[in-house]
């Protein structure tokens, strides 16, 4: 388990522009922000820079409405900050996604039209070639003979400026592409990411627990599902603030990501469900061997102590409760979370800081 303040959440990637003699174009957003900063009070910190830009960005119309209304009302606070992210954070990053596809089909289009410009000129220098077969056929005079080496010259040399454009345009289009492709990596792996703690979101989960799901199923191996809910989190946003409440998502996320690894190696991983919520799937471990194995990371977690990384104040404990369910033929993947949810709410009802497994039918 990390110390807390030391770990450090996945940023988005943003889309670079080309830089022009006044810096990047969109420098003049930066300046737009920082009144911002000023007249709310916010900490400039990443997350709020991340919200703020966004707005001033005008990317997302309905973000920026209701940043627009709650700085009207002076409550654009940390915790709104953390709403907004929450409710269109996600929506921005298959926004990209989209405007980087649409980039991508546009310069597909551009190469297409280029490479059948290219096909009229060889066309035009193969009529060229051919009518030069035909007057050499014909046994011209030696003046129309020098013409037509001319006008074989002109085309050939025209034929040669041709390839020449195409190969220059094929190969920034395909250095084009090239970047896109980068872009388009990175857009997608932000809109499956938890830009707080870095694991899986819920869309990011979703896809992975199917291909686990799948690959369980067809090679007759156990896959487990947990699901862990932080105990009394409210608690600790109450007294400790927002800040310090993601500062503990973030160590029980990869608190529970290490573990997922360490169990099931690549295969396992952690993902956040949402707010307090998360979930681990341990492939090729059975319900008895998953339960234990989760057991230990709540009493691994449960025996640190965290502390304030300024001041050193203890913030307590942090336990959680989880519930574990086994894959079963034909199942999908809502069906498993169900179960897992229902084990939750038992050792929720039983006391919390305990872990159980599904009720076996
Ligand atoms: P229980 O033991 O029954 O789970 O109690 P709880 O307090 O953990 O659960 P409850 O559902 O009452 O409260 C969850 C809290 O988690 C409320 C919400 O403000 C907080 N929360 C959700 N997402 C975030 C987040 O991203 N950051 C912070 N700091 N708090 C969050
Ligand atoms: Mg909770
Ligand atoms: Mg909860």
């Amino acid at each position: 388990m990390q110390q807390t303040g030391q770990l450090v959440a996945e940023r988005a990637a943003g889309v670079e522009g080309d830089m022009g003699p006044l810096g990047h174009p969109r420098l003049h957003l930066f300046d737009e922000v920082r009144p911002l900063f000023a007249s709310t009070g916010l900490p400039p910190e990443p997350d709020n820079y991340e919200l703020l830009y966004l707005h001033v960005s005008g990317a997302d119309p309905t973000l920026s409405r209701e940043v627009e209304r709650a700085l009207a009302a002076g409550e654009l606070g940390p915790i709104q900050v953390q709403a907004l992210r929450k409710a269109h954070l996600g929506d921005i990053a298959a926004a990209e996604l989209q405007l980087l596809v649409e980039a991508a089909q546009g310069s597909a289009q551009a190469l297409a039209g280029r490479l059948r410009a290219g096909a009229d000129d060889l066309r035009a220098y193969d009529d060229a070639i051919s009518r030069g077969d035909a007057e050499l056929a014909a046994q011209r005079s030696a003046q129309e003979l020098a013409e037509l080496v001319q006008r074989l010259r002109r085309a050939n040399a025209l034929m040669m400026a041709s390839n020449r454009r195409l190969e220059a345009d094929i190969s920034s289009a395909s250095l084009e592409t090239a970047k896109l492709l980068d872009r388009l990596e990175a857009a997608e792996r932000s809109a499956r990411a938890d830009p707080l703690t870095g694991l899986l979101n819920r869309r990011g989960l979703d896809d992975a627990l199917q291909r686990a799901l799948k690959t369980a199923l067809a090679d007759g191996e156990p896959l487990t599902v947990a699901m862990v809910d932080i105990d009394h989190f409210k608690r600790v946003n109450d007294q400790w603030g927002h800040a310090i409440g993601d500062e503990v998502l973030r160590c029980v996320a990869t608190h529970l990501s290490t573990h997922a690894r360490r169990l099931a190696g690549e295969a396992g991983f952690a993902a956040r469900h949402g707010g307090e919520e998360f979930l681990v799937a341990l492939p090729g471990l059975g319900l008895r061997e998953a339960c234990a194995a989760i057991d230990n990371a709540r009493a691994v977690l449960a025996r640190q102590v965290l502390r304030r990384a300024d001041d050193g104040a203890s913030l307590g404990r942090v336990s959680f409760s989880a519930g574990v369910a086994l894959l079963r033929a034909g199942d999908t993947v809502e069906a498993i979370i169900d179960r897992a949810d229902s084990a939750l709410y038992a050792a929720k009802r039983a006391g919390r800081d305990r872990v159980l497994p599904e009720r076996r039918v």
